[in-house]
């Protein structure tokens, strides 16, 4: 562990992101530390300075604005769970905060975090692609509005820019015809990196109809993405199971998986093609 590094406890919104343009890129933010304490440790983190935001309020909390659910970047994923919007208008994202690692880590750990760091297997960024979300990006100078899907780039990559902290996160409240899974699998049932997981969200229309389809897919590809192709066909049209099975085959063809000691990119792609059709039967089901 690097003893040298100066930490900084703002307070406040104003005091992290003043902070956060005096430091420059000497200054990295701590979100719950759960990923930035293990890279200090590694002597992966050359900055010199950490900015905790644990203790800036703005940047928590779960709210219902203009139509959207709109959570804050320091969300935690403890947070997530049992809280009546989430439960209500995201239960896909609750599906994923259940299942993220363990109670520990789960009161730390922050929705921010989570998409920043990036990682291809990041539990919340399946669903709330599938869900459409945006990323509130903020410096002193300016606030704006990114859609998830654009700002992941790639492996632990994002269009986060110096002087920028991710301060919010929204998508538009799903329709009442709407429901969605998440499943992930893991080498164990609990604390398990995914070796993949998929989120899925349909809207079905009053005569029987795919209306919205969002079909997420994560650790299968070097970045958490949507199958847009597999959502275009299913759009417009009644979900049959031969339909289903040839949007299964979509999004398992999309899967730029690799081999690792989780499963080898083979067992991720054909596996991928098994549950998008079991959630896409599930969802239907549920709706009916
Ligand atoms: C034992 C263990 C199990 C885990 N299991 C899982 C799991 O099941 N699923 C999973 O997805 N992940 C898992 N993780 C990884 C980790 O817990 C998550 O990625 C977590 O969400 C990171 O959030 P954090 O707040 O702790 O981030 P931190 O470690 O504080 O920061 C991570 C990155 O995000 C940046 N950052 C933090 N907050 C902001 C912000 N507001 N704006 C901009 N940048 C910010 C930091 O500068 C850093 O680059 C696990 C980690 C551990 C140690």
């Amino acid at each position: 562990m690097q003893s040298e590094i100066e930490l900084y406890r703002p307070q406040d919104l104003a005091e992290a992101l003043t902070l956060l343009n005096q430091l420059g890129l000497d200054g990295k933010l701590l979100g719950g530390g759960t990923n930035i304490v293990s890279e200090l440790r590694d002597g992966h983190h050359t900055g010199k300075s950490l900015i905790d935001l644990s203790r800036v309020k703005e940047l928590r909390g779960i709210n219902l604005q203009d139509g959207y659910i709109v959570i804050g970047g320091g969300t935690t994923i403890t947070d997530l769970i049992d809280h009546p919007l989430i439960c209500t208008h995201a239960g896909i994202l609750l599906e994923s905060a259940r299942l993220f690692a363990n109670p520990l880590v789960r009161n730390r750990a922050t929705v921010a975090g989570n998409l920043t760091d990036a990682s291809p297997a990041a539990d919340t960024a399946p669903p709330l692609l599938a869900l459409n979300a945006e990323v509130q990006l903020m410096s002193q100078s300016e606030t704006r509005w990114l859609k998830l899907e654009d700002f992941i780039t790639g492996v632990r990559k994002t269009l986060l820019q110096p002087g920028e902290l991710m301060s919010a996160i929204r998508w538009p409240v799903p329709s009442d015809r709407s429901a969605g899974a998440y499943t992930k699998v893991g080498l164990r049932k609990a604390d398990a990196i995914s070796v993949l997981s998929v989120a899925v969200l349909l809207e079905i229309d009053a005569t029987g109809m795919c209306k919205q389809a969002g079909i997420a897919l994560g650790a299968v590809a070097p970045l958490p993405f949507r199958v847009h192709v597999a959502e275009t066909l299913l759009i417009g049209k009644e979900l049959k199971p031969e339909l289903i099975a040839e949007a299964s085959h979509l999004a398992a063809e999309a899967c730029r998986p690799i081999d690792d000691i989780r499963g080898t990119a083979a067992y991720r792609k054909r596996i991928t093609a098994v549950i998008v059709r079991r959630l896409l039967t599930k969802i239907l089901e549920a709706l009916k």
